[in-house]
C-alpha cells in the first residue's frame, strides 16, 4: 500500500457585494469572499491539498487567475478535475481534514451541508471528510473579520 499525505493553505479577503460560498454552500451573510472564481476557500485549501499530495503543484498552476476562464468559476467543479487529476494516477482519497477559520457567519449549522456537497463531488462518503470551524477570538485579518482561511490535509492510498 502506497500511502500519501497532503496539506493545502488558502485565505480569501471578505468585502462587501459578494457572495459568500463554503465548501459548496451558500452563505447568509453581509459580506463575501473576493477572488478570481467564486473564492470558496475551503474548497480551494483542499484543492491544494490533494495537489500538494502528489507534488502536481498547485491551483495557481492549474487555474491561473489571469486566465478568464476561470473568471466566477464553480470551485467545486475545479475540485472534480483536481479530483480526476488523482484518480487518472491510480490513487484513492482515504479521507481529508479541514478547517475554517472565520470570526462570523456561525458555520456549525452548515458544516454536515459542506461535508455532504465535498464528499459527492469527490465521491466520497460524508464520514472521510472532515470540515471544522474555530474563529480566531479577534485576533489578526480573520480576527477582525477582514477575511476567511482555510487549512486541509488529505491522505491519499494506491494499491501496489
Ligand atoms: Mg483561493
Amino acid at each position: 500500500m502506497n500511502i500519501r499525505i497532503g496539506n493545502g493553505y488558502d485565505i480569501h479577503r471578505l468585502v462587501l457585494g459578494r457572495p459568500l460560498i463554503l465548501g459548496g454552500v451558500r452563505l447568509e451573510h453581509e459580506l463575501g469572499l473576493l477572488g478570481h472564481s467564486d473564492a470558496d476557500v475551503l474548497t480551494h485549501a483542499i484543492m491544494d491539498a490533494l495537489l500538494g499530495a502528489l507534488s502536481l503543484g498547485d491551483i495557481g498552476h492549474f487555474f491561473p487567475p489571469t486566465d478568464p476562464q476561470w473568471t466566477g468559476a464553480d470551485s467545486i467543479e475545479l475540485l472534480k478535475q483536481v479530483h480526476s487529476l488523482i484518480i487518472d494516477r491510480g490513487w484513492q482519497i482515504a479521507n481529508l481534514d479541514t478547517v475554517v477559520v472565520a470570526e462570523r457567519p456561525k458555520l456549525k449549522p452548515h458544516i454536515i451541508a459542506m461535508r455532504h456537497r465535498l464528499a459527492a463531488a469527490l465521491q466520497l462518503l460524508p464520514e472521510q471528510v472532515g470540515v471544522k470551524a474555530t474563529t480566531n477570538e479577534q485576533l489578526d485579518a480573520t480576527g477582525r473579520e477582514e477575511g476567511i482561511c482555510a487549512y486541509a490535509v488529505v491522505l491519499l492510498t494506491k494499491e501496489d
